[in-house]
């Protein structure tokens, strides 16, 4: 019978990861939507996050490209309503990774979220890989808005040439940017510990990016089971935020 993830379980767990981080100094973390729900931004897949809750279209098909081509208003309307939390702030899981780079432990933070969080608590290397909501540009003249202006637009946002405006924001049927995805698999080829918290581990290519670490140290910090569980060699089951502030 399968053993239950106990207090005693977790208290070692952590206690194992307290000291690989205070030996290591090549620490890359490789996160997603779990690191901020702490944040108070859902996820997509836990049984409160996007995708279990009802609307009009499936999420996945009004996030995706030909959607936002074919119905921009729509898109909007649940982009601006589910997607965007301009008033979130760090948590944290956010704040503990920012210092580990300061100390000089942590090489870079690879995030699947959208949400601008890691910056705003002061980490300076941050590989996003689906993009950011801070980011907006006119898809004519290519000029750049930030949030706020997005936000201060009724609707759909359109720039004073008359373009529409898009947030540089990887929708599905979209590719990675390349750049940030060979950077990402360098840091993590040359990663001595490899820290992967709060992503079901489901949505790729980045999800692919687990394969590159060569090390013995793969961490998961996830509150449920991942695909890759069997081949961490720590596994945190909890809360994110909660496991970080006791780094
Ligand atoms: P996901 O929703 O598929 O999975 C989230 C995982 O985090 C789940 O396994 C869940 O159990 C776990 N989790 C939730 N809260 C946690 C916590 N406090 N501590 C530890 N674990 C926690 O998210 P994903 O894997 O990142 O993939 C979904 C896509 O959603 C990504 O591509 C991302 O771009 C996008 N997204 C981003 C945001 C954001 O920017 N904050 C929010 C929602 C979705």
């Amino acid at each position: 019978m399968e053993e239950k993830y106990s207090e005693k379980k977790y208290t070692e767990a952590v206690g194992q990861l307290r000291q690989w981080v205070e030996e290591s100094d090549n620490i890359v973390f490789f996160g997603g939507a779990g690191v901020s729900t702490e944040s108070g931004i859902p996820d997509f897949r836990s049984v409160d996050g996007l995708y279990n809750q009802q609307y009009a279209y499936p999420p996945e098909t009004i996030i995706s490209h030909s959607f936002y081509k074919r119905n921009p208003e729509e898109f909007y309307r649940f982009y601006k309503d589910r997607m965007i939390f301009a008033d979130a702030k760090p948590n944290a899981a956010h704040q503990v990774l920012a210092r580990l780079e300061e100390q000089g432990k942590l090489r870079a933070v690879i995030t699947q979220n959208i949400d601008g969080l890691h910056q705003m608590a002061g980490s300076k290397e941050v590989m996003e890989l689906h993009g950011s909501v801070h980011r907006n540009y006119c898809s004519r003249c290519h000029r750049f808005y930030s949030l706020e202006e997005i936000l201060a637009m009724d609707g759909v946002p359109y720039c004073e040439c008359g373009g529409i405006i898009k947030p540089d924001v990887v929708l599905y049927e979209e590719g990675l940017d390349q750049g940030i995805l060979q950077k990402s698999v360098s840091y993590i080829r040359h990663a001595d510990m490899l820290i992967i918290g709060g992503t079901s581990l489901v949505v790729y290519p980045a999800a692919g990016l687990v394969n590159y670490y060569q090390g013995n140290k793969l961490v998961i910090i996830n509150k449920t089971v991942t695909p890759v569980d069997n081949q961490a060699d720590l596994v945190v089951q909890g809360k994110i935020g909660e496991v970080f502030q006791n780094l």
